[in-house]
């Protein structure tokens, strides 16, 4: 049994995984107390019904927080739905793409990749452009989007590869979104977007649950007959309790998200990973040996990924990550090296202690 208290645990470890990743430390002491002792009443969250009064203010809150921080319009739901992102790359086409019908994708890393893998079960996708020349290091630009796709899908964030597109591209069509590891990381105008998804283990809390922001107007237009569990409409209507959601995600994401209002917001909380992302790829490029692998313009200000060709040098950098209890550092098997992932809940103090170890070693 870990006999530490946390908060000295924090003290000690820097925690730069990409997911499930670092929470805040206010948030695990929260959600301990709430398997103990749930508001007081003498019940764990673990146990309590999920039609209770207890459990819909839970839910209540957590939305409502998700509609302030993205300043979401009216027309737009909030959906907390089970089977992670990866459901989500079967279950958009599902409700939104015919079969005689195409949809516009950006090719730019793997978890693209396997969205547009799974559109092809429901629909023609059209692959309007891809960075895969070269290993999706850079976005790509300058492609056109057909005016009659059903809608064009791409990935904020590419958490395996380091890319991060800020930008929301003008397409005449609905947009639709993959941030599962940049959501609320940065201020855009999410009400733009059609429909936005993210699995919450990377900034919005833990494993378990994904989130969905959906523009109500988009559903309803497919022929196919749908599962009630792959029905973003019935999700609605039964206010994500169509059956038993994840209970203990969703109070995990509710404590999140309110940690992240009282940072300031995403507004705030920009400034900060800005800072984090600059102050590392600062300390990189004056590095030498080590090498970030992506095109300036389109870094990650979440996962920064890098190589050290030289072998002995990249041994003693593992080494003193092990030695200053730095976590997570290694990179995606399918990429090697090293990727550094800077989540929302990940602080300053993190990134320099890592940028004092890669000057001085
Ligand atoms: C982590 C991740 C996923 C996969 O999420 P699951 O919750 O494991 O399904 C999909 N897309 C992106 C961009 C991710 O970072």
């Amino acid at each position: 049994m870990r006999k530490l208290h946390l908060q000295d645990r924090k003290k000690m470890i820097h925690n730069f995984n990409a997911g499930p990743s670092i929470m805040p430390q206010e948030v695990f002491d929260k959600a301990a107390n709430a398997i103990l002792n749930f508001r007081d009443t003498g019940l764990s969250i673990l146990e309590i019904g999920h039609r209770t009064a207890l459990f819909q203010s839970v839910l209540d809150e957590a939305v409502q927080l998700v509609k302030e921080l993205m300043k979401l319009d009216a027309d737009h739901e909030v959906l907390f739905l089970h089977g992670g992102a990866t459901t989500q790359f079967f279950q958009v086409p599902m409700n939104l793409l015919n079969e005689n019908q195409s949809a516009a994708y950006l090719d730019c890393g793997t978890w693209g990749t396997k969205a547009i893998k799974e559109a092809r079960l429901f629909g023609n996708v059209d692959v309007v452009a891809s960075s895969k020349d070269k290993n999706y290091t850079y976005i790509p630009k300058g492609y056109k989007i057909p005016a009659d796709a059903a809608y064009f899908h791409y990935t904020t964030n590419n958490t395996i590869e380091g890319t991060e597109m800020f930008s929301i591209p003008d397409t005449g069509v609905p947009l639709i979104a993959d941030m599962s590891s940049d959501i609320l990381s940065y201020e855009t105008d999410f009400n733009r977007f059609a429909l936005i998804y993210a699995g919450a283990q990377k900034n919005i809390g833990a494993a378990g649950v994904n989130m969905v922001v959906v523009r109500k107007d988009i559903l309803g237009k497919v022929n196919r007959k749908l599962p009630g569990m792959m029905d973003y409409r019935k999700h609605i209507e039964a206010g994500s309790m169509l059956n038993t959601p994840p209970v203990f995600a969703i109070y995990v994401c509710l404590l999140t998200l309110r940690w992240l209002k009282n940072q300031g917001g995403v507004h705030a909380i920009e400034k900060i990973n800005k800072a984090k992302a600059a102050l590392l790829y600062e300390t990189l490029d004056a590095r030498q040996g080590f090498e970030p692998t992506v095109a300036k313009e389109d870094r990650s200000r979440m996962n920064v990924v890098f190589l050290i060709p030289d072998p002995l040098l990249e041994k003693k950098f593992i080494d003193a990550c092990k030695e200053q209890q730095m976590v997570g550092v290694k990179g995606h098997r399918s990429v090697g090296g090293f990727r550094v992932s800077l989540y929302n809940a990940l602080p300053l103090e993190s990134v320099k202690a890592l940028t004092d170890l890669i000057k001085q070693i």
